[in-house]
């Protein structure tokens, strides 16, 4: 169980909305128990990430990589979710503002299909080696 932030609640997928509601209130006084499940059943591994929701459940789900397809780069990179170099703030920028023009986010739950299905490379800061 990792640092709890406040996508887990909408991650209770199927949850009723009651539920869902008193998953966000733990939220609020850091008292939430959730597992960050449900993410791939809503993306499943190779799709691009499009929306803000998305990327944040990427986030909270701590398994698998987020790839991030730069223009200006050779080759996508593929990120743990908690690298330094996955942040919303240049998701936000970079999809939601520019329409995804310079570049596309992706989802895998390994590196190994990130590489054989987009050419990613890991990254050398959080999957070295
Ligand atoms: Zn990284």
């Amino acid at each position: 169980m990792g640092v709890c932030i406040p996508p887990h609640a909408a991650v209770s997928w199927g949850a009723g909305r009651d539920e869902r509601r008193d998953a966000k209130a733990a939220h609020s006084v850091g008292t939430c128990t959730l597992e960050p499940r449900g993410y791939a059943r809503l993306v499943r591994s190779g799709e691009q990430i499009t929306e803000l929701d998305e990327f944040r459940r990427a986030l909270a789900s701590e398994d698998g990589v987020i790839v991030i397809q730069d223009r200006v780069r050779p080759a996508p990179i593929a990120h743990r979710p908690r690298c330094v170099y996955v942040k919303e703030r240049w998701f936000i920028e970079k999809i939601l503002s520019n329409y995804g023009k310079n570049g596309r986010y992706y989802w895998f739950t390994r590196v190994e299909s990130a590489r054989s299905r987009l050419g990613a490379d890991p990254c050398s800061t959080c999957l070295p080696g």
